[in-house]
Formats: C-alpha cells, sequence, structure tokens
C-alpha cells in the first residue's frame, strides 16, 4: 500500500482551481525527492524550453473578424520531437498548457516511447463555432505554427474540443504549404489519410487495460468490480464500455449535466458516448445523480475522464472509492492527492493510465514514416504490450519504494529522462 505523505504546502486560494503548472510542478519536485538525481536536472525540467504565443484572426460567417489566442508549450525534447495534443476551450492558457506539455514529457517516457512534451491550443469555446469556422481558425493556427511543428520537430494531436477532422485541416494545411503530403506532422487524423486503425478508441482502451492489471494486482475480479465513470467522451466511453464487456459494473457515466446511476449495472452501448450525440447520457437516464456525487459514490473504483481538477481538497475527504484511475488530464489537485494518499485511496495517474492515446500515436507516425498501416488487431495487441510493460516498470518501483502508483510513474518516467539529459550534457 501506498505510504501517507504530508499535505503540502499551497499558496493557491482554496477556492480557486489549482494552475496545471503548479500541480505538474510541485509533482515532478516530489518524485525527485525519491531519486538521485541532479538537481540542475530538475530545474531545468520545471520549465519549458520555449512557448509560441500566436493571435489566430478568423473570419465569422457573418463576415466580422475575431481575434483569438493559441499556444504551443514545448516542454522537453531530449528524448525526441515534442509531442501532445491541442485543445480548443475557453480556459486554455499560457500556464495550462506548460503544466499539460510537463504531463506529456513523462506520459512519453513512462512509456518508453521516443518522443518529449507539449501542449498547446485556442482559448476559444467550439461550441460557438461553425463546422467552417473550425475550418478557418484550424487552418490559420497551422499557418501560426509553421515553423514550430513538423514530422520531426513537434507533432499536435487530438485533445478536449478537437477530433480527427481538426487534425486532418491542420494536416492538409501545414501539407499545402510544404509542397508535399507530410501526414506524420500530426496524429489522430482520419485513418483515410494516414491516421491509425484504433487511435480514437486508444485512451479509454489504455484505461480499461491499466483498471484491468490494479484489479489484478488487488486480487479483485473484475466480475465482483463496481466502477463509476466520470465523462463520456471519447476517454469514458470507451473505458466503460471495454470495462462492462470484460465483466465490470459499471453503474455511473455522466455528462456536463449531470449523471446517471444504476447499481445494478448500466448497458453503456445502449446510452450515445458524447462523438455520437452529444450531451445524450442524462437524456437517457431513469435516475440523475450530479457529477459531485458521482464523484463519491461508493464504489470499487472511480475514473474521472472529463475536466482537469474535480478532485480537490474539498471533496477528496468524501471519496469513497477504494481505486481511483485518472482517464482525464489532472483530474486531481495536489492537496487532493495527498488527501487520497493518506487515507489510502490507490490514484492510478494520468500519465500511465491514458498514455494509450499517445502510445497508438507514436505506431501511428512509424505507419506514416513507413507509409504502411497496420490492422486494428496488430493495434490493439501491440497497444496492450505497451501498457502491460509500462505497468511491469512502475509497479516495481510502487513495490520496490513503497510509494504512491504517482511517485512510482514519475520515478520510472523521470530516472529515463534525466538519464537522457545527465548523457548529452547542457550546450550551448
Ligand atoms: N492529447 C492526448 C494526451 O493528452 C494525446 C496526445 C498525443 O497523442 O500526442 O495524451
Amino acid at each position: 500500500m501506498a505510504s501517507p505523505s504530508s499535505l503540502p504546502e499551497t499558496s493557491a486560494d482554496s477556492s480557486e482551481p489549482e494552475p496545471a503548472v503548479e500541480t505538474a510542478r510541485r509533482q515532478l519536485q516530489h518524485a525527485a525527492g525519491h531519486l538521485e538525481i541532479d538537481p540542475n536536472i530538475v530545474e531545468r525540467l520545471k520549465h519549458p524550453t520555449k512557448v509560441h504565443e500566436v493571435r489566430v484572426p478568423i473570419e465569422r460567417d457573418d463576415g466580422t473578424v475575431e481575434m483569438f489566442t493559441g499556444y504551443r508549450a514545448h516542454h522537453d525534447s531530449v528524448r525526441g520531437p515534442y509531442k501532445g495534443g491541442l485543445r480548443y476551450h475557453p480556459d486554455v492558457s499560457r500556464d495550462e498548457c506548460v503544466g499539460l506539455g510537463m504531463w506529456m514529457t513523462w506520459k512519453c517516457a513512462v512509456m518508453d516511447l521516443p518522443f518529449g512534451g507539449a501542449k498547446g491550443g485556442i482559448a476559444v469555446d467550439p461550441k460557438q463555432l461553425s463546422s467552417d469556422e473550425k475550418e478557418r481558425l484550424t487552418r490559420r493556427f497551422a499557418e501560426e505554427l509553421r515553423n514550430v511543428i513538423g514530422p520531426t520537430i513537434d507533432i499536435p494531436a487530438p485533445d478536449m474540443g478537437t477530433d480527427p477532422q481538426t487534425m486532418a485541416w491542420l494536416m492538409d494545411a501545414y501539407s499545402m504549404q510544404e509542397g508535399e503530403t507530410i501526414a506524420g506532422v500530426v496524429t489522430g487524423k482520419p485513418p483515410v489519410i494516414g491516421g491509425s486503425e484504433g487511435r480514437e478508441e486508444a485512451p479509454g482502451r489504455s484505461v480499461a487495460i491499466i483498471t484491468q492489471l490494479v484489479c489484478e494486482h488487488f486480487n479483485r475480479p473484475l466480475e465482483e468490480t463496481s466502477v463509476a465513470v466520470q465523462g463520456y467522451g471519447s476517454v469514458g466511453s470507451n473505458a466503460a464500455r471495454l470495462l462492462d464487456e470484460w465483466g465490470a459494473t459499471i453503474v455511473a457515466i455522466s455528462d456536463v449535466n449531470g449523471a446517471m446511476y444504476d447499481p445494478d449495472g448500466i448497458d453503456t452501448r445502449a446510452v450515445p458516448s458524447h462523438d455520437e450525440e452529444p450531451e445524450a447520457v442524462t437524456d437517457h437516464a431513469d435516475d440523475v445523480i450530479t457529477n459531485e456525487e458521482l464523484l463519491t459514490l461508493d464504489v470499487d473504483v472511480l475514473i474521472p475522464a472529463a475536466l482537469g481538477n474535480v478532485i480537490t481538497e474539498d471533496n477528496a475527504d468524501a471519496v469513497a472509492a477504494d481505486i481511483v484511475v485518472e482517464g482525464a488530464n489532472g483530474p486531481t489537485t495536489s492537496t487532493g492527492d495527498a488527501i487520497l494518499a493518506d487515507r489510502g485511496i490507490q490514484v492510478i495517474p494520468d500519465i500511465l493510465a491514458n498514455a494509450g492515446g499517445v502510445t497508438v500515436s507514436y505506431f501511428e507516425w512509424l505507419q506514416d514514416i513507413n507509409r504502411r498501416a497496420w490492422s486494428l488487431q496488430r493495434v490493439n495487441d501491440e497497444l496492450e504490450a505497451e501498457m502491460r510493460s509500462a505497468w511491469q516498470a512502475v509497479r516495481a518501483e510502487f513495490e520496490d519504494r513503497e510509494v504512491t502508483w504517482r511517485d512510482a510513474a514519475y520515478i520510472v518516467a523521470l530516472s529515463r529522462v534525466g538519464e537522457a539529459h545527465e548523457v548529452r550534457g547542457l550546450w550551448p
């Protein structure tokens, strides 16, 4: 079991969500304490290499021009090209991109992928844009980022508010300017233009695989495991459906308006995911509870797979699950995390649990380089093998050092990144 950790000092006002960059820095500092790593390297890793900030003007359908702000944060590239998603969400900010970019560095390292970490996005509510407006926004953003992305430099992918179509526009805009089709500049594309089979399902699939492995570790048969999933987008719906298929009982799923709750188990295939029909979960529910209530249900496994910062110092004491598997990026604040650790709740971190997305992105990138598509079967088999091997590495640290799962995952990642910095050195 995880050793209790003391509460970190926090400067943040508890009513304000903790900025991702602050959570990410605390986690890094905490994990570094378990390793003999040069503090100068840790200091470098607390900062991004570069953050690109651009203005993105678009013509709205009514002819007016509106300005948006976009970012691309490059955190670290010591192990390979920068890699990470682009999000379209009103909360996107410089600091959020830096924090999420740091997590991508660890995520790629824990999976042993030859990539570094990046994240970017535009501060915009995509629900307020028509499809044409989204296309113009994406093509202009691609043009603004053209000099800092590329198949061996920085490879964007979908994230919150973006999808395979967004990646197709980005790839097209980039390729048209370069004068040749460059499929490997983005991942998460539609398969018809070099995307990988199984990529969309991959983050949810990895959450399900890791849930199965952690249940196995604690000798809990999936058939006797109850699960609550917050969010029914790509991550939540795929994780819920696979776990349902593998024998677990999914007792709650949710959308932004609330959660469907059925202690006897939900037929997850009968409820449309957010991508199939936006915000349909509550429409299909007999019994609706709030998202806040979902987080405190007395279940075996809780999977927060929607937004960041949902488990905080305000509700961590009320979490009743034995195991939390992080499907979203950064769903637990550092204070919330310390409370869960003190209470002996096992938290499997995002950088391991949802890493299936970037892992299949890596497969997609390999397929693009080789100009040869893999079958869905091959993608899923290789994903499972990669998840199992990352799980073994993290489990070994968890057992040897008696740390939390998060620290164990950070230790695996940070050792790899730290060692790469050590041998490459600081120059110029
Ligand atoms: N946006 C996804 C993540 O947070 C995937 C990133 C990628 O495939 O590059 O892991």
